[in-house]
């Protein structure tokens, strides 16, 4: 038998959590966000389980694009940064792609192409209304959609911008950015989309005609604070491995690398085949929390490649062979994350091919 840390992704619960994203706004469109290979869950599994309703996905860039339509993704793709060199163009029209624009040089590479478009496509126009990465200012909206508007093969014209704390429902940032946005698109009769997950979940007034929800389909929280919406996600991935040692440890050894668990009494130590070699990460500290056919235990000594340990003094019935689960349904990602330091966005998607995907639903 093989070495045995598997990501199961639960299809069925990505597809519930996309529904649910939709929920929230009744008659607005959303955009399943797949990129970075679905936060790690599988971008051509997540399209598929969504082929037959999502009004779009959304990618990082071309490259994610081309192997969503290889796998005979047809629905609308929409290149989130747009593209990065004009020369991607002729690929974008002959895909069928729909882009982000963000900057004058693909302003003028898409105004200088814009005969050649054989295929009609959206355009979504980026302001920048507080993030400071990407995005035109803000006072150009009126200019910019007439600009787009009057090329050859635009189907439609999207005002977009992104929330820098929209996972903070009590920073005044948000409703800032909300209020340049809305001075910015007066009296312009354009649909809008400026909701990632925190967005769709606490940000009501900023749903607009299209949602974009990214995290929230794998079923993790992107907030800190409780938030009614969020407890009713499914978790979209279970990461699992097994003990492969068990071994009793004197008081006063230490164990693992840099000897930073120090047993005070004796302790029952097991040894579980993940490490980050499979993206489980190093920084994990001691106590951090994992389950044992189901049971809680913590992390005890520094996480190393291919192997963790486990304190199971509290478990003696655990033996070599048991399940391991680092998060799933019964372990957010959101509740391991602070324990490393990290986010759940960063727990799923830096997972490395080494770990076996295995999709259900
Ligand atoms: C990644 C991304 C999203 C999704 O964000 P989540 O927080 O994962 O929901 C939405 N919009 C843009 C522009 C993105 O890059």
């Amino acid at each position: 038998m093989a070495r045995n840390a598997i990501a199961t992704v639960h299809l069925d619960a990505i597809r519930h959590n996309y529904r649910l994203a939709k929920a929230q706004a009744p008659g607005a469109k959303a955009a399943a966000i797949v990129k970075a290979n679905a936060y790690g869950h599988g971008a051509v599994a997540v399209a598929r389980a969504l082929a037959n309703e999502a009004d779009a996905f959304g990618v990082a860039c071309i490259e994610e694009a081309i192997e969503l339509r290889d796998a005979g993704v047809t629905r609308p793709i929409m290149l989130l940064e747009g593209f990065f060199h004009a020369d991607e163009l002729p690929l974008i029209d002959q895909l069928g792609l729909w882009t982000v624009i963000h900057n004058d040089e693909q302003l003028k590479a898409l105004v200088a192409f814009a005969p050649r478009f054989t295929h009609s496509l959206s355009v979504w126009i980026k302001l920048d209304t507080g993030m400071h990465r990407l995005g035109f200012a803000p006072e150009r909206a009126r200019d910019l959609v007439r600009q787009i508007r009057a090329l050859p093969k635009i189907d439609d014209v999207v005002v977009m911008t992104h929330f820098a704390r929209s996972d903070e429902p009590e920073q005044a940032q948000t409703p800032e950015q909300i209020r340049r946005f809305r001075a910015a698109i007066e009296g312009l009769a354009v649909p809008v989309s400026l909701c990632n997950s925190a967005g769709v979940m606490a940000w009501p007034n900023a749903h607009g005609q299209w949602l974009r929800p990214g995290m929230m389909l794998y079923g993790a929280t992107p907030f800190m604070s409780h938030n009614a919406v969020a407890d009713e996600l499914q978790a979209g991935m279970t990461l699992t491995s097994e003990l492969i040692a068990v071994r009793d440890v004197a008081a006063g050894e230490a164990v693992g690398y840099g000897a930073t668990f120090r047993c005070e009494a004796p302790r029952r130590i097991g040894t579980v085949a993940m490490g980050y070699g499979d993206g489980y990460p190093r920084h994990a500290k001691n106590g951090t929390p994992v389950l044992v056919n189901g049971q809680r235990a913590p992390l005890a000594g520094r996480v190393s490649m291919d192997m963790l340990t486990v304190d199971l003094t509290h478990l003696p019935q655990a033996k070599v062979g048991d399940t391991v689960t680092f998060w799933g349904p019964d372990l957010p990602a959101a509740e391991v994350a602070p324990w490393c330091d990290t986010i759940p966005y960063t727990l799923v998607t830096c997972l490395t091919p080494r770990v076996k995907r295995v999709y259900q639903g």
